[in-house]
């Protein structure tokens, strides 16, 4: 696997939003494997300084990488992330990454309304934004294809007695919205798929749970595997869905939850 000149993303210029941590990151690491040229954004120079060096270190032949601060529910920020790939030759891939789970999300009776709008602004708007400059940028450059992941949940296939109503309910208008966008941007060559990950490994989830073993145990006995996912499970799909070797995949749901959504009883 070297990375300039070759690898399953040879060439490519992609925008990876909230890429300073968990999937991000890791799809950065595997982006820039993969001889991707790479625009790390998120909300922290600090951490984004932190994310890059690690990326760098891991693939030392790495053709391109960069970090840029963007909030994704400001469209200026979006914006500007997408152009600044324009001196690359144009962006080709978009991953619509970035998401919050806030601590004070709750039932339909408890959820504060600024809490739903936070989520809804960063989980939802941030990827119509990050979609929409991804269209306006593939045609600026008259590209013929593309592709663009953006980050859902399982949350949004199946409900959970755990309530986090303002999460769940963004991550089903990443799905629908996805979908759409698939269908309508299709003859244009542009495919749009969202990745659904399981509870991970990462620290939206894990600071959360922290040492609650209950609360933990509440989670893990529903995935047949025994365990949660890792980021980097996630990111070997969103190579997958980035490359063109996922060319005939388009407005899926592509679920990476180790058959999780799809048990009934598991094993013991
Ligand atoms: P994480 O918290 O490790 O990383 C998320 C990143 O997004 C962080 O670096 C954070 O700084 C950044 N971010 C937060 N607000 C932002 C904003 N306004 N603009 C730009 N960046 C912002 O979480 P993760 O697990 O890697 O989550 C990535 C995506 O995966 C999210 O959309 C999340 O909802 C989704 N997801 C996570 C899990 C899980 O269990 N971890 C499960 C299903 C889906």
């Amino acid at each position: 696997m070297a990375s300039s000149g070759r690898g399953r993303l040879a060439g490519k210029n992609a925008v990876i939003t909230g890429a300073a941590g968990g999937i991000g990151l890791e799809t950065s690491i595997l982006f820039a494997k993969e001889g991707a040229n790479v625009l790390m954004t998120d909300i922290s120079q600090e951490a984004l300084d932190k994310a890059a060096g690690k990326v760098k270190q891991l693939v030392p032949d790495a053709s391109r990488v960069e970090t840029r601060l963007c909030d994704v529910s400001k469209e200026a920020d979006v914006k500007a992330a997408v152009e600044h790939l324009d001196s690359w030759g144009g962006l080709d891939v978009m991953f619509n990454n970035a998401g919050i789970m806030h601590a004070r999300d709750d039932d339909a009776l408890n959820t504060p309304e600024d809490i739903w709008d936070l989520t809804h602004n960063i989980n939802v708007k941030g990827v119509w934004y990050g979609s929409k400059h991804a269209v306006l940028a593939l045609r600026r450059h008259g590209k013929k294809k593309g592709s663009i992941v953006n980050t859902a949940s399982v949350v949004a296939l199946v409900g959970s007695a755990t309530p986090q109503l303002a999460y769940t309910a963004s991550k089903g208008a990443v799905l629908a919205l996805t979908r759409e966008l698939a269908i309508v941007h299709a003859r244009e060559g542009f495919r749009f798929n969202s990745l659904c990950p399981a509870p991970l490994n990462t620290p939206l989830l894990q600071d959360w749970l922290g040492d609650d073993q209950a609360k933990r145990h509440r989670r893990e006995v529903h995935f047949p595997t025994g365990r949660f996912g890792e980021a980097v499970e996630q990111a070997q799909a969103v190579v997958f869905l980035a490359s063109d070797e996922s060319s005939f995949v388009n407005g899926t749901d592509f679920v990476v939850d180790g058959g999780m959504t799809k048990a009934y009883v598991t094993p013991e």
